[in-house]
């Protein structure tokens, strides 16, 4: 069987060669990683453009694995796909996130934290149960989550997705199309699902100031957003200039590097004590 490589630095050296050595040595060290609390939780600002509202952000996992310090979800989440792992990982990532909300520390910011749903996830029948008694079990409200969820993992199955959004917004939850303008875009499906907030793909975002498709992209994924009445959010924002632009197109908010890179939770809260 071909080698399985992993992008970026390997995980795991050429003694385990064949695939499905590797594979299992994953799932091993995956399923090590969450019992033996190696996740970790990050937190990205998405701040306002136009003025209002409180600080929100977007929870993005972390390896902190004993050999290999600090993995990015690049090497693992693909491979969490591919084994159905990802909704264990969901719900820790989840349950971080409520147990943050309901922590003194975070009380009275107004926080809202977006939380990304794999394929895996959307299909899962049981999710909105898990989710639903999560929330209970920190006493927070799903309307201080967003859940994003990617045009590719919607298109997968569009009916089981439909009727997962359906529930999860019946529940409360907010629902965000991450990477919009990336996936097989069917705009049919954007009026039909109970959407809140679009999510420009970093792509265009970090291509306006050079490339005049992305900008016109850009442009007409606000107007779209705001047509149909909902929130558009622009990923990726490196520098000043871009972040002027987006203002001045009427986004609404905005995350990226130039603004902060993601955080550990104790550095995000620094970040923000800072802002104000
Ligand atoms: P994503 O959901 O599109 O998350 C945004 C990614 O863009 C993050 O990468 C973030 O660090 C990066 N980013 C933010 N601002 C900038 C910027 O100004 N410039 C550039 N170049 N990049 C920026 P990250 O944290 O490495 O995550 C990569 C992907 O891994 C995520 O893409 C998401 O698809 C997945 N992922 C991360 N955490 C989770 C998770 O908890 N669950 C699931 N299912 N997927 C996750
Ligand atoms: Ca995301
Ligand atoms: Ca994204
Ligand atoms: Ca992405």
């Amino acid at each position: 069987a071909a080698k399985r490589r992993l992008d970026g630095p390997q995980l795991y050296d050429a003694a385990l060669d064949s695939a499905s050595a590797q594979t299992l040595s994953l799932l091993t060290e995956l399923r090590r990683a969450v019992e033996q609390n190696e996740l970790r939780l990050y937190l990205q600002p998405k701040v306002a453009l136009q003025g209002g509202h409180g600080l929100a952000a977007e929870a993005l996992v972390r390896w902190q694995h004993p050999q290999r310090g600090l993995v990015p979800p690049a090497e693992f989440i693909p491979f969490a796909e591919q084994t159905g792992f990802v909704r264990q990982l969901t719900l820790w990532m989840f349950d971080a996130a409520a147990r943050l909300l309901a922590d003194e520390r975070t009380r009275g910011m107004g926080l809202r934290i977006s939380v990304n749903l794999s394929t895996r996830d959307l299909l899962d029948p049981a999710l909105s149960v898990r989710l639903g008694a999560m929330l209970v079990r920190h006493g927070v409200q799903a309307s201080a989550f967003c859940l994003e969820i990617t045009e590719s993992a919607i298109m997968d199955d569009p009916q089981r997705a439909e009727a997962m959004l359906n529930r999860l917004s019946q529940q409360g939850f907010k629902l965000s199309i991450d990477d919009f303008g990336t996936g097989y875009s069917s705009l049919g499906y954007l009026k039909r699902l109970p959407v809140d907030e679009l999510k420009i793909d970093k792509s265009f975002v970090m291509g306006m100031q050079t490339d005049e498709n992305d900008a016109t992209i850009v442009r007409s994924t606000i107007d779209l957003a705001h047509n149909l009445g909902l929130t558009v959010v622009a990923e990726g924002v490196e520098n000043a200039a871009i972040l002027e632009r987006l203002r001045a197109l009427a986004c609404d908010e905005a995350q990226g590097y130039h603004i902060a890179r993601p955080l550990p939770v104790d550095a995000f809260l620094a970040w923000h004590a800072q802002q104000t």
